[in-house]
C-alpha cells in the first residue's frame, strides 16, 4: 500500500477495510506492507519515490496507491515533484504499459451526472490507455531563443508498443460486447498514422471484434453525445489521460472510477482522481474509486473474480441504499463521511 498524500491515506484505509472483510468471507489472507510515496516520501527521505518504496513494490504481488501531490510540493524542481518523479517512473519501472479504467454508470447515480438520463443510462465503457509511451515519456527540452524560450516535447511510439496495447484491447473487447474504438489523430500526427495502421493490421487476428477508428476530437464529442456506442476504447497516453477524466463525468463523480495499470509482473491499482487537497483530512473524500480499484486487484492480480464481483455489487447496494459522500449528494439521500461509506460497503458485503 502506498497511501501517498492528501486524501490518499483516508481512502486507502477504507479499501483495506473492504479487502479484510473479503478475506474473511472468502477465507483469503492478505499480507499488507506500507511505504511512503509522493510528498509524504519527500518529507521523510527527500525524494518522492525512495529506493525502498520501489523495491517493496517490486517484491509485492500488487500495489494499491492512494494519490500523490499537493500544493506543498508544487514548488519543487521537476526531478523531485511527486507526479513527475514518482508516478511516471513507478509505472515505467514496473513495466505497466496499460491502464484499464472501467467507466460504469451505477443506476443509483444516474441523476448525479450532469448529463441527461436518456443519454447516459446504460453507459458501460472500458478505456484502455497506453501508459509508458508518447508525449509524457519522450525527450523534452527548453532553450533560450531571441525574444523568449523554445520548449520541445517528443511524441514517440513504436510498432511493438502499439501492438502490445492493441492486443490487450482486442482481447478485452472479446470478453465484453466485442466493439473496439481505436482513438487517434491520424489526420495530423505521424505517430497516430502508425497507431491506426497497426490496429488495422492486428484486426485480422480478431475478426470477431468490430473495430472502429475515431479521431480524438470526435471521440471527446461522442463520449458526451452518445456514450452507449462505446464498449472498449483504446488510445495513446495523453489522449487517454484527457478522455478518461472526461468519461468520469458520465459516472457522476471522479470519486467513482477505479483503475488498474497492468503489463508487468506487479500491477498497480489506483483511483482515477488526484489527492484532493481541498478536502483532505475532513472525512469527506469518496473512497469508492479506491475500493473499486481493490476489486480490480482481486480480479487481475489475484484471479478472484468472485470476490471482485461481490465488492462491485456491494458498492452498488450502498448507493442504492442512498448513502452518499458530499460530492455526489442528491436530494433524499443520506450524506455520510469517508469511513462510514467504507463501513457500509463492509456491511453490504456480508449480506451478498
Ligand atoms: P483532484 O482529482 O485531486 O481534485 C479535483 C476535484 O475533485 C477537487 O474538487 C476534489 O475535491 C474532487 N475530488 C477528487 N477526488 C475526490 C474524491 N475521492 N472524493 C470527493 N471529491 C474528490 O485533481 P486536482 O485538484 O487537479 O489535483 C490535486 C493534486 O492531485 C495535484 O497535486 C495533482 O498533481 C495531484 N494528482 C495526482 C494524481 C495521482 O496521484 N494519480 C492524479 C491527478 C492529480
Amino acid at each position: 500500500m502506498l497511501p501517498g498524500d492528501g486524501i490518499g491515506p483516508e481512502i486507502v484505509a477504507e479499501a483495506v477495510k473492504v479487502l479484510q472483510a473479503c478475506a474473511e468471507i472468502f477465507s483469503l489472507s492478505f499480507e499488507f506492507s506500507e511505504a511512503p510515496v509522493g510528498g509524504a516520501a519527500v518529507e521523510v527521505s527527500g525524494h518522492p519515490l525512495p529506493e525502498e518504496t520501489l523495491s517493496l513494490c517490486q517484491q509485492s504481488d500488487a500495489v494499491l496507491l492512494g494519490a500523490i501531490g499537493g500544493p506543498r510540493w508544487d514548488h519543487l524542481p521537476v526531478e523531485r515533484r511527486p507526479e513527475a518523479a514518482a508516478l511516471l517512473p513507478l509505472r515505467k519501472k514496473l513495466g505497466l504499459f496499460a491502464n484499464l479504467r472501467p467507466v460504469l454508470l451505477y443506476k443509483a447515480l444516474i441523476d448525479a451526472s450532469p448529463l441527461k438520463r436518456g443519454i447516459i443510462e446504460g453507459t458501460d465503457i472500458l478505456v484502455v490507455r497506453e501508459l509508458t509511451g508518447g508525449l509524457y515519456f519522450g525527450e523534452k527540452k527548453r532553450e533560450k531563443i531571441p525574444g523568449g524560450e523554445r520548449a520541445v516535447e517528443t511524441l514517440v511510439y513504436t510498432t511493438s508498443e502499439i501492438e502490445r496495447i492493441g492486443r490487450l484491447a482486442f482481447e478485452a473487447a472479446q470478453q465484453r460486447r466485442g466493439v473496439l474504438h481505436s482513438v487517434d489523430k491520424a489526420n495530423v500526427l505521424e505517430s497516430s498514422r502508425l497507431w491506426r495502421e497497426t490496429m488495422h493490421r492486428l484486426h485480422d487476428d480478431y475478426p470477431d471484434v468490430q473495430l472502429h477508428h475515431m479521431y480524438v476530437d470526435n471521440a471527446a464529442m461522442q463520449l458526451i453525445d452518445q456514450p452507449r456506442q462505446f464498449d472498449v476504447i483504446v488510445t495513446e497516453n495523453m489522449f487517454g489521460d484527457i478522455l478518461t477524466d472526461q468519461a468520469s463525468v458520465l459516472t457522476g463523480s471522479i470519486g467513482m472510477l477505479g483503475s488498474a495499470s497492468i503489463g508487468g509482473k506487479v500491477a498497480l491499482y489506483e483511483p482515477a482522481h488526484g489527492s484532493a487537497p481541498d478536502i483532505a483530512g475532513q472525512n469527506r473524500a469518496n473512497p469508492l474509486a479506491t475500493i473499486l480499484s481493490a476489486a480490480l486487484m482481486l480480479r487481475y492480480s489475484f484471479d478472484h473474480e468472485a470476490a471482485a464481483g461481490v465488492i462491485e455489487k456491494a458498492v452498488a447496494t450502498v448507493l442504492e441504499q442512498g448513502y452518499r459522500t458530499a460530492e455526489i449528494m442528491q436530494p433524499g439521500c443520506r450524506e455520510v463521511g469517508t469511513a462510514e461509506i467504507g463501513d457500509q460497503v463492509v456491511t453490504a458485503l456480508a449480506t451478498l
